[in-house]
């Protein structure tokens, strides 16, 4: 970054000391990652120069031989990665994503039914403080109060109750499956629309370790940062009876021109996510979640739903006397970045809830693995306990940079 570095030392000093951070860290947010250098190099790209409203062969400006090339490049990926009719790879994120889907299939007063964000829904999926909440009516289903789980049962018999024009499934925090397969069926029954939001878990489903959505979802959509391990960005995908709605909702619906820079670096992540290493990669980071609830586990930690099947713990930290808030911030002081999230059921308010939220994607693209997840639980467990003591927290830390220096992450120098 040698121009940067000349011409806006202030920036450039910002990102190498966050560069740093991510180096010296264990970053345990499950919605984060660290993306290769081929998908920065492709982001950090001169396609960043270029205006391409429309779509391919069917746009507003001149001069698109090459952007209609990369545009049908990738959309041709997606289709073969995700096994779909279609995909739109133009919505800037998730949040863009899913409010094209609404805009493009409901009317304005349609029901959306979702989970509900206390319980681990996103809040496009209908809470009250999103657009999604405001413009269209929602009915918000719940995780059981005993298992933790989506009750499939509940949720239909809601579907039943409030006739929601669409169906979401899919979560933000949420550590088991989803049974796709059930939500497609309610959908059926209930004449909704079923939207899968898999943002968080698209990684785990192309590298075959979580069912997909494919053959019963009406819509897919999924950011592409997450355990998919590409640019922020996002993607639609969705059968063929839905591409034209799709497609008129993103552009001219809701956006302008799409960042074709992300568009590159999407195609390098899904040509990425095709390859066996991203199979064993998914696989791993389900590994390695599993041993780090084990150790919670085993330390006393109480974990949402007794564990998990995927990449992320929801820990209850009710029973250590701490709030979330001060777990985060011990944690973080010790070097190990969570998020404070509230918990099913949570007693407490959602600024300051009784859980954390973990998760094991970006530390497995670092080449961690079981063992180092047994010895970040150790790290957990001690700074929780010693979450007002500096001297502690400290100590942990620089045991964590020493073990991160171990691990070199993706794109980032040793
Ligand atoms: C992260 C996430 C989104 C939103 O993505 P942004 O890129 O942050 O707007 C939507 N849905 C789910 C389930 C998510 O986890």
């Amino acid at each position: 970054m040698d121009e940067l570095k000349r011409t806006d030392p202030e920036i450039f000093e910002i990102i190498r000391n966050e560069e740093r951070y991510q180096r010296d860290s264990v970053r345990l947010i499950p919605s984060e990652n660290y993306a290769s250098a081929a998908v920065l190099e492709a982001t950090g790209s001169i396609l960043t120069n270029k205006y391409s409203e429309g779509y391919s062969g069917r746009r507003y400006y001149e001069g698109q031989r090459y952007i209609d090339q990369l545009e049908n490049l990738v959309i041709d990926r997606a289709k073969a990665l995700f096994n779909v009719d279609h995909a739109n790879v133009q919505p800037y994120s998730g949040s863009p994503a899913n409010l094209a889907v609404y805009f493009g299939l409901l009317k304005p007063g349609d029901t959306i039914m979702g989970l509900a964000l206390p319980m681990g829904g996103h809040l496009t999926h209908g809470w009250n403080v999103s657009i999604t909440g405001r413009f269209w009516r929602a009915a918000q289903y719940s995780v059981d109060r005993e298992t933790h789980r989506i009750d499939y049962d509940a949720v239909l018999a809601l579907a039943r109750k409030e006739k929601p024009r669409i169906i979401v499934c899919g979560a933000t925090a949420y550590p088991r499956i989803i049974d796709f397969k059930a939500f497609g069926e309610i959908a059926k029954q209930t004449g909704a629309l079923m939207l899968a939001d898999i943002a968080h878990i698209a990684g785990l489903v192309v590298g075959g370790v979580h069912p997909s959505p494919a053959p019963y979802a009406d819509v897919i959509t999924t950011t592409t940062h997450k355990t998919l391990r590409g640019p922020r960005g996002a993607m639609i995908m969705c059968r063929a009876e839905h591409a034209d709605a799709i497609d008129k909702a993103v552009f001219p619906g809701l956006q302008g021109g799409p960042h074709n820079h992300t568009t590159a670096a999407i195609g390098v992540a899904l040509k990425e996510a095709a390859t066996p290493e991203f199979k064993d990669y998914a696989a791993q980071i389900v590994r390695n979640a599993k041993a780090l609830a084990e150790e919670l586990l085993a330390r006393g930690f109480s974990l949402v739903s007794g564990g998990t099947d995927n990449h992320l713990i929801l820990v209850d930290l009710t029973n250590k006397k701490v709030i979330g808030k001060k777990g985060a911030v011990a944690l973080e002081r010790a070097g190990i970045v969570c998020n404070y999230n509230t918990v099913p059921y949570d007693p407490r308010k959602p600024f300051s809830p009784s859980g954390l939220r973990l998760g094991t994607p970006a530390v497995t693209s670092r080449g961690m693995r079981e063992s180092e997840m047994k010895q970040i639980g150790k790290w957990m467990d001690e700074a929780i306990a010693h979450a007002g003591d500096d001297a502690v927290l400290a100590r942990i830390a620089g045991e964590v940079a020493e073990m991160c220096r171990k691990f070199p992450a993706p794109a980032l120098p040793r």
